[in-house]
């Protein structure tokens, strides 16, 4: 049987925190670090941070300074003087302008596409415009993009494919603009920009939707083609649904695992190839020890 194993590992963002955290840990005893967590359990658990707080060996091996880093759970912990690395997912608004308060000293390791998705949702509603926000409904990064349009006294609204866009009542006193959230579906997003393009009423197009979801669902994509069936490793965030939904539309037989123990034998039967693919928060090793455990499971038919 071939195992066909994506490339892509943790994110370009999360790569860049992990080595900002390593860097900064290398001349101090110790670091506190901290981010926004996500509201999904299994989310949590596959957290970067949570990575350290367990000692991944393999983590630590990569990144060796990361034992000298501390991480806090909740934003009260931090004191007035402090100093705080923010992780890759950054911390929302109010919670730093209360640090800023408190003259904790900053350090931003927020990932740069989620920082500008935030901007250009504060510079597009101060500009007056209504917001549509291409992603799912329970997205974070949606949510955030209807608390940024309310506070500004601006309309939002969320599509999730292009049909929705039918439903929206454009006026022309309104000006419009679109953004995508930056682990949307990249195959609909692109769809969306296309039916807004064909609209008579004019609408500011942003591409926030980030150049990994791009690069990851592209590789995940061609992979599932090429296979009979996939596995996508599912860390619970929103950026694995994305994978899993571009993955389900090419092939078929797509299942979603979050560990070995999830995996069943009897997917492996009468299959030649398989695809092993997976969300920003699951490392490549977890993505080779997986193709690694199939190939052992498949050798016992
Ligand atoms: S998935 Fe994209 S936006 Fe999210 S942290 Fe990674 S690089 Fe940044």
């Amino acid at each position: 049987m071939e195992i066909k194993t994506a490339k892509s590992g943790f994110c370009v963002g999360i790569k860049r925190a992990y080595n900002g955290m390593n860097r900064i840990a290398k001349t101090r005893e110790k670091v506190n670090v901290f981010h926004r967590v996500s509201t999904s359990a299994q989310a949590r658990e596959w957290d970067t941070l949570r990575r350290i707080e367990k000692e991944d060996s393999e983590l630590f091996e990569e990144y060796p300074n990361l034992v000298n880093v501390s991480v806090i759970d909740n934003p009260s912990m931090i004191k007035s003087g402090d100093d705080v690395v923010l992780g890759f997912h950054g911390i929302e608004k109010p919670v730093k302008e209360e640090l800023l308060t408190k003259n904790v000293d900053i350090e931003d390791l927020q990932c740069p596409f989620i920082s500008r998705y935030n901007s250009t949702l504060e510079e597009l509603t101060s500009e007056g415009y209504n917001l549509i926000a291409f992603g799912r409904k329970d997205d974070h990064h949606c949510l955030d993009a209807q608390s940024v349009a309310k506070a500004y006294g601006r309309t939002c609204v969320t599509v999730e494919k292009p049909e929705d866009i039918n439903h929206i009542n454009f006026n022309a006193e309104n000006k419009w603009a679109c953004v995508g959230s930056v682990t949307g579906n990249t195959v609909l997003w692109k769809a969306v920009v296309s039916k807004l393009n064909e609209n008579e009423i004019e609408i500011k197009i942003v591409e926030t939707v980030c150049r990994d979801s791009f690069k990851r669902q592209d590789e995940a994509s061609q992979l599932s083609k090429e296979a009979d069936i996939v596995l996508v490793v599912d860390d619970g965030g929103g950026a694995s649904t994305s994978v899993f939904e571009v993955c389900s539309s090419v092939n078929d037989t797509v299942y979603r695992v979050s560990s070995k123990e999830d995996v069943k034998i009897e997917w492996l039967k009468d299959i030649s190839s398989i695809a092993i693919v997976g969300g920003i928060l699951v490392p490549q090793w977890t993505i080779d020890e997986m193709a690694s455990y199939v190939n052992t499971l498949h050798s016992y038919q």
